[in-house]
């Protein structure tokens, strides 16, 4: 069989999965370029010669598009189209020896933690001094900062720990250089990422860090976005909000995912906190940081959720108005404490459970979207699309959340700032014209 030999190795890297996967592709390929080898995000050329898919495990859908791009890649090799498929993340940590028995056509299976050994197939170096530098697969005004790996807590539908391990905090010196050299290399806002940013510090400083790490990368010059994702609410630290009212560069924005809020599902959920409590703390948070976007996320069709459940879910979301709400249909994953429990509800209810709960959240949206026709917002550019700049306000994190539609205001450029008075407003997304 003809291979595909090239003169000197490029490498294409495929990343599936979360942000927190996209960093340690980032970091992976920033090893790579440091080892002299030519490496892509997403090659959209076919002129790479090996691939390394960096996989996702969470949950069925994604566990199943991992496998698809896995066997893409082996039959584009068999076609003699690549010489090497190397494959790494969450999917590879979990279910490596299955993989291997199955697609032996891989050459190599890594798990999370294996960066080195992935690197010695290149017959290349792990260089710890690189710490923080990594080829962005970003736009270059933003990027993700990964603050810890792992988690510690038990939440009973949930893989992660067992794919990811322990929380694990950086160090907030790692984390300053880091984020220094990013905006260095042009990026003005800055995405704080973790299994569980909250618990940040518990583990090295043996108390919780976070309010500090955000006064340290809230005094980097340059640096004019901080957002905030994956926090959980169960004895959330209330100082994070104080630095995040008297700091201008860190966004009034909070992503804490709750999950639920029938308290029998919170509790077969394992998540250590009431509705009751959910709704004291958004409401402490409302009052520490006014005006603050909340985005969190749901699980629909856990096992023995019943209709009334779906109910107090949905009459929760009207009284609390978050801005902005993801949905995720309950997956049945093996090796999770909720795995034992019978999944008593079929795919497709739980698929049409999750279309109605976000049919609430819709008006919601549209209604806080309506609210700002008027209102000038400082909106920072993401890209051009059809003739329209496409932006997003301190209130709008990037892929999950609304879009500012903005046309007709001349040339704009990509990573500035611009100020945007909102004209019209959509159930997801706003328009608006640059002012001055
Ligand atoms: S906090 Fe819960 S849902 Fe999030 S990663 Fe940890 S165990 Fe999973």
């Amino acid at each position: 069989m003809k291979t595909k030999t090239l003169r000197k190795d490029k490498v294409n890297i495929i990343t599936l999965g979360c942000s927190k996967n996209m960093v340690d592709s980032e970091v992976l390929s920033g090893q790579l370029l440091a080892n002299q080898i030519d490496v892509v995000h997403e090659n959209r050329r076919s002129d790479h010669n090996i691939v390394v898919v960096n996989t996702c495990g969470f949950i069925d859908k994604a566990k199943e598009e991992s496998i698809n791009t896995i066997l893409d890649q082996v039959e584009l090799k068999r076609r003699g189209k690549l010489d090497k498929v190397y494959v790494t993340g969450c999917l590879s940590e979990r279910y490596k020896n299955n993989l291997e028995a199955e697609i032996p056509e891989v050459d190599a299976f890594f798990g999370t933690m294996e960066l080195p050994l992935i690197l010695k197939k290149f017959e290349a170096d792990y260089k710890s001094e690189l710490i923080g530098e990594r080829l962005l697969a970003t736009p270059q005004h933003y990027a993700y900062l990964k603050i810890s790996e792992g988690c510690n807590r038990t939440c009973s539908f949930c893989a992660i720990p067992l794919m990811r391990g322990n929380h694990t905090s950086r160090t907030i010196e790692d984390l300053v250089k880091e984020a220094e050299g990013l905006v260095r290399r042009g990026v003005k806002e800055v995405m704080l990422i973790a299994q569980e940013l909250t618990y940040y510090g518990l583990d090295i400083y043996k108390k919780r860090m976070l309010p500090d790490l955000l006064n340290r990368l809230a005094d980097i010059p340059g640096l004019e976005w901080i957002r905030l994702h994956y926090a959980y609410p169960s004895k959330f630290p209330l100082e994070i909000l104080d630095v995040m009212r008297q700091r201008d560069n860190i966004c009034n924005y909070l992503d804490m995912p709750l999950q639920h809020a029938a308290n029998n599902m919170l509790k077969a959920m394992k998540r250590q906190i009431t509705r009751e409590e959910m709704e004291d703390l958004t409401a402490a948070i409302r009052e520490k940081v006014p005006g603050i976007c909340l985005r969190t996320t749901l699980i629909a069709g856990f096992p023995g959720e019943t209709l009334d459940d779906v109910e107090e879910l949905k009459s929760f979301l009207v009284r609390q108005r978050f801005d902005r709400v993801g949905i995720f249909s309950y997956s049945h994953e093996e090796g999770t404490s909720a795995f034992g429990i019978e999944d008593n509800i079929p795919s497709e209810e739980k698929e049409r459970r999750a279309q109605d709960v976000m049919e609430t959240q819709q008006e919601i949206s549209l209604e806080k979207n309506q609210e700002k026709i008027g209102k000038t917002f400082k909106v920072l550019i993401d890209k051009k699309e059809s003739g329209r700049y496409l932006g997003r306000t301190e209130f709008d994190s990037v892929e999950v959340d609304n879009e500012v539609v903005i046309s007709g205001s001349g040339k704009l450029s990509i990573g500035e700032f611009y100020n945007v008075k909102i004209t019209k407003a959509y159930d997801y997304d706003i328009e608006g014209e640059v002012v001055s």
